[in-house]
């Protein structure tokens, strides 16, 4: 029988053959696509899941950075107090300097005040007196050439030579006709001096002679000043150039007249200078006072600063 020719009603053989193919053919392309589709479905899983991975990953690294930057903030905050704690110090220790500053000008005049002899801005009166033992610490003998040549040394206290030195140079400069008869004296020169008087005068020496225990010479600050021309003569002193001179300059160099005309305490006695220090002289002077129109304790703020 021919292949070719079958039987009517029957599909030839090739053509079986071909359908078959072509069903095979789409069975394979079914597969192919069914697996094409897996793929597909399988990436976007994939795809999926990356995002939701990086989602998370970036809301973590988000909360890194916030708490990053919170840490930063709280950092310079601290860095913050630590400079103002720092500048805190500074002005403390500034603050703490300048105490110690103080304090040390303080100690500078307690040690001045213990070393400074307070009987030498002390008022003397017949009411109170230096005792008959009282000498200066510290007496020398004063530059001959300032001296008065009656064959007298002249002595004074040590710490008013520098003071009284300037005084006589600077006279000596301005053509000044001064020079220095007497300066420290003791209590028993002072007597014999007292004694001297009264034979001389009788009681009447008590106006102008102090005495003794309460002469300001005893200090060794006070000076009875004359001229060349006056010699120990020395009534005659305020009406002298020298004198003028002292009363416009002596102040600037720490003296003053201690009785000077119509005072209530003792005789005028032009001749006759204490050192009191530059600053109590100036204050003097400028308020036109005398060491002994002020209260005592008003006088002894100036201790201090006497021999500055
Ligand atoms: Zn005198």
């Amino acid at each position: 029988m021919d292949p070719d020719h079958a039987p009517a009603g029957r599909l030839p053989r090739s053509l079986l053959f071909v359908v078959a193919f072509l069903l095979a053919i789409a069975l394979m392309l079914a597969w192919r696509a069914v697996l094409v589709e897996r793929n597909l479905a399988s990436i976007i899983r994939d795809v999926a899941e990356t995002r939701s991975m990086l989602a998370s990953t970036t809301v973590a690294l988000e909360a890194e950075i916030m708490a990053q930057q919170q840490l930063l903030v709280q950092l310079s905050d601290m860095l913050y107090n630590s400079q103002k704690a720092i500048t805190d110090i500074a002005e403390e220790l500034q603050d703490y300097g300048r105490d110690v500053g103080k304090l040390s000008g303080s100690v500078r005049d307690l040690e001045k005040l213990t070393t400074t002899d307070p009987q030498l801005l002390q008022k003397y009166s017949r009411v109170y007196f230096l005792n008959e033992h009282y000498v200066p610490a510290d007496l020398m003998v004063i530059d001959e050439k300032f001296d008065y040549p009656n064959g007298k040394e002249v002595s004074i206290h040590s710490d008013v030579w520098p003071y009284l030195e300037d005084l006589l140079d600077e006279a000596l400069d301005d053509g000044v006709d001064l020079t220095v008869l007497s300066g420290y004296r003791s209590f028993n020169e002072q007597a014999t001096l007292k004694v001297d008087y009264v034979v001389r005068y009788g009681t009447g020496a008590n106006t102008f002679s102090a005495d003794q225990g309460y002469s300001e010479h005893q200090l060794g600050t006070s000076v009875d000043f004359t001229t060349n021309v006056l010699g120990e003569n020395i009534d005659a002193f305020g009406e002298t150039d020298a004198f003028v001179w002292l009363t416009r300059n002596a102040y600037k160099y720490g003296f003053v007249m201690s009785y000077p005309e119509s005072n209530e305490y003792y005789v005028y006695e032009p001749w006759h200078w204490r050192f009191v220090g530059e600053k109590l002289a100036r204050d003097l002077h400028r308020k036109g006072k005398n060491l002994y129109d002020l209260e005592q304790r008003e006088i002894d703020k100036y201790l201090v600063d006497l021999f500055d």
